[in-house]
């Protein structure tokens, strides 16, 4: 078994829509970067890469390729599936956390579950996404950027 681990942070700001998870998430403020931004997608690519000690996302999907420009970060998780799976791995489960003061992801949670569920081909129920605030503490508190954690496990 080998464990993997991921952190990502974007940058809010004004004209981009939010999508976490791969699902869009109404609010006033969308993430920056190249692709869609997914700042948990992207945490959970590092964390199989990671734990398949494959590089990092950057090496994978350079944010200097046009081919990656505003490319669904669902796709890119479907690719690091690919090149896990062709190392010989099979995903078990996935955790993860993302820290934002708002909004709340209570009501869109396991839709995110069920589309990263979807992606990696694993059933619902192996694939864990929390929300904390950072209660008003640091750039995730103030509002400036979203945050994300993921630990995943692979077998093989
Ligand atoms: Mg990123």
């Amino acid at each position: 078994m080998r464990v993997g681990i991921g952190y990502d942070a974007h940058r809010l700001v004004e004209g981009r829509p939010l999508v976490l998870g791969g699902v869009e998430i109404p609010y006033r403020l969308g993430l920056e970067g190249w692709s869609d931004a997914d700042v948990l997608l992207h945490a959970i690519i590092d964390a199989m890469l990671g734990a398949a000690a494959a590089g990092d996302i950057g090496e994978h999907f350079p944010d200097a390729d046009p081919a990656y420009r505003g490319i669904s970060s669902l796709k890119l998780l479907a690719l690091t599936r690919n090149v896990v799976e062709d190392k010989g791995f099979t995903l078990s489960g996935v955790d993860s956390v993302v820290i934002l003061q708002e909004p709340s992801l209570r009501a869109h949670r396991d839709r995110i579950r069920e589309c990263i569920a979807e992606a990696l081909l694993l059933p619902f129920d192996r694939v864990s996404v929390k929300a904390k605030t950072s209660e008003g503490m640091g750039f995730t508190g103030r509002g400036e950027g979203i945050a994300a954690y993921a630990v995943v496990l692979l077998e093989g």
